[in-house]
């Protein structure tokens, strides 16, 4: 839970289940994360080491009783073809709706976007920015960087960004939490959380704690509840 920059360790990412630590700050929470494409089982682990219970989402029914989603990098193009074969796309905005947390990491970030530079692919617009997809630099420039990010405490963050893209434009709601080379790299935005880098290629917790706490936060807030289940947001599958 505190900094460090390590990368995430081997044996972690290979075991067969997430071993969850169930006194952690996400103790009582389920998050859901995006399992169509890209490095959902990472955020996984991330999230079940600190206390939630976790689940993979493929169908518009895995999305009930969730607490947050977790959409995760990888490629956007393909994420958002896949959303449309799986009829995820209206679900995944009405759960928003309905006061569920988004966090999107790179490809994630631009998945929940308004709109991309590029004006592809088709986002969700559940977050008023604009995105640069492969913003910095041609093609595979990847690499990592210390940043100051608000929210999550004094200590630098080591940001891993893998062919990332950054935040071109974001409207007057939006927070930005932090930037690189002046590009604005993590934001929110009401229960919308974004990083254009992947916090949890590392073992530094502290992004996933931000959303952890985002989600207390809403869930102590007078939101939507379906009837029964008391401090979860739900969004009915808009296909059945
Ligand atoms: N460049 C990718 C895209 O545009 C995102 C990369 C990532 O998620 N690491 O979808």
């Amino acid at each position: 839970m505190s900094a460090s920059n390590g990368t995430r360790r081997l044996d972690r990412i290979l075991s067969p289940e997430p071993n969850r630590d169930t006194l952690g700050p996400g103790a009582g929470l389920t998050v859901g994360v995006l399992a169509l494409q890209g490095d959902f089982r990472e955020h996984r682990l991330v999230l079940e080491q600190l206390g939630a219970l976790t689940c993979e989402v493929r169908r518009a029914d895995q999305l009930v009783g969730l607490d947050g989603l977790v959409i995760p990098g990888g490629e956007s193009t393909t994420i958002s073809k896949l959303m449309d074969a799986y009829d995820l796309a209206e679900p995944i905005t009405a759960f928003s709706r309905a006061g569920g947390l988004l966090y999107g990491t790179c490809a994630g970030l631009i998945t929940v976007a308004r709109d991309t530079v590029e004006g592809s692919p088709p986002t969700l617009g559940l977050m008023d920015i604009v995105a640069r997809r492969n913003a910095f630099g041609r093609q595979v420039r990847s690499f990592e960087a210390d940043l100051t990010v608000a929210g999550i405490g004094p200590a630098t963050f080591r940001a891993v960004f893998i062919r990332a893209p950054w935040v071109e434009n974001a409207g007057p709601g939006v927070e930005v939490l932090a930037t690189c080379e002046g590009r604005i790299v993590a934001a929110r935005e009401r229960g919308v959380l974004v990083t254009a880098f992947h916090p949890e290629l590392t073992d530094d917790t502290r992004m996933h704690e931000l959303f952890i706490t985002m989600i207390r936060r809403r869930e102590g807030a007078a939101q939507p509840r379906a009837a029964g289940e008391p401090g979860r947001a739900v969004a009915a599958p808009a296909n059945r």
